[in-house]
């Protein structure tokens, strides 16, 4: 079996190249190249069995029907999300999908909290500060977390993560989702119009599909309370972007952090220090000062580095023995 690993990274590499030394993959051959994963780049396949790609590459109706045209059989996501994978153009053609579910649940919510945080203690503004002499807390004032109420949008893995954190923080827990986490008994469900209007600290963790697609939007932010704090770690789309920079303008949120945005694809993951950014929105975004954005990097620690690269692996071996993994999507 050959797979072409697109849009290979150093630490990709790190992680995947002790894998396949195992014994039981010694019969897959793996190319890696930088190159991301586009209708441009899908050609590169020709030949190859499977090709593995990540969440901010374009798995879109051109780039599988090429893949198609190529041979392909199998696309390995190594990453959750999967909106970006057209599966109804590879079920057409008979192309296998396969994901990596719940790789590290609590690190990307580690990272939400690390947002909420950075963005309500103003510690991305402190830090440069401390740097420049300048010991003064003015423009730092922040909220305590303590006994405030968490709106969790989407309580699956990484939404019950973040639910657990805010109860360690001593919050009330409250959560929108149309099947409710079991486990989760501390938390109190209520409809998501009530979660806007109750929430102090507001953060999504449901996937982005149509009914999701710009779920936060002008009419919902008028339901949220004022001095709201908004996180996104799931994805840009599920908030509409111009909707978001009015309700910062008009003072509506206390503070926001984000992980995801939309058109972060082709910037994520790539050094543009020396570029002039073709697009506006985060330069928009970052020109408010409780406003703090990072690189999608919510996955990024060495226990879900582990977690991707062995299940990546573990997806394919089943496509090489001829078996359906438990991970495939359609
Ligand atoms: P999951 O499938 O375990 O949970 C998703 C939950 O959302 C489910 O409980 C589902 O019922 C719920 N849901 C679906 N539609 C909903 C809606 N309209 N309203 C409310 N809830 C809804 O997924 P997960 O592993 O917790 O991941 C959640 C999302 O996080 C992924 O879809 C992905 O987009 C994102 N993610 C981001 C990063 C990152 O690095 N920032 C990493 C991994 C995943």
């Amino acid at each position: 079996m050959k797979i072409l690993f697109f849009g290979t990274k150093s630490y990709d590499k790190t992680y995947l190249l002790p894998c396949l030394e195992e014994e039981k993959y010694s019969g897959i051959d793996v190319k890696f190249i930088e190159a991301e994963l586009t209708p441009n780049t899908a050609a590169l396949a020709k030949g190859y069995d499977a090709v593995c790609a990540f969440v901010n590459m374009d798995v879109g109706t051109q780039t599988v029907e090429i893949l198609n045209e190529c041979g392909v059989k199998l696309i390995l996501m190594r990453c959750a999300g999967y909106n970006n994978v057209d599966l109804e153009t590879a079920k057409k053609y008979g192309i296998r999908v396969a994901h990596v579910p719940g790789y590290s649940p609590e690190s990307v919510a580690e990272h939400a909290m690390a947002l909420a945080l950075t963005a309500n203690r103003h510690l991305h503004k402190a830090y440069i500060k401390v740097r420049e002499n300048n010991y003064s807390l003015n423009g730092l004032l922040g909220v305590s977390f303590y006994g405030r109420t968490a709106g969790i949008v989407g309580t699956g893995r990484i939404g019950a993560a973040m639910a657990r954190i805010c109860q360690g923080f001593g919050m009330k827990v409250i959560a929108y989702d149309m099947y409710p986490n079991k486990n989760l008994d501390f938390v109190e469900y209520v409809k998501l119009e009530e979660l806007f209007e109750r929430s102090d600290l507001i953060s999504l963790h449901c996937p982005l599909t149509p009914e999701t697609h710009h779920m936060i939007n002008i009419d919902t932010i008028g339901q949220m309370k004022d001095g709201v704090i908004l996180v996104n770690t799931s994805r840009g789309g599920l908030i509409k972007t111009d909707d978001l920079v009015r309700g910062i303008r008009e003072n509506k949120f206390f503070a926001v952090g984000l992980d995801v945005y939309e058109e972060e694809n082709g910037s994520v993951y790539e050094d543009l220090s020396e570029e002039i950014m073709p697009h506006s929105t985060v330069a928009r975004l970052l020109s408010f000062p409780n406003v703090v954005v990072t690189s999608h990097q919510g996955f990024f620690t060495e226990e879900a580095m582990q977690a991707i690269s062995e299940t990546t692996m573990e997806n394919a071996l089943c496509f090489a023995k001829g078996e359906k993994g438990p991970n495939e999507l359609i």
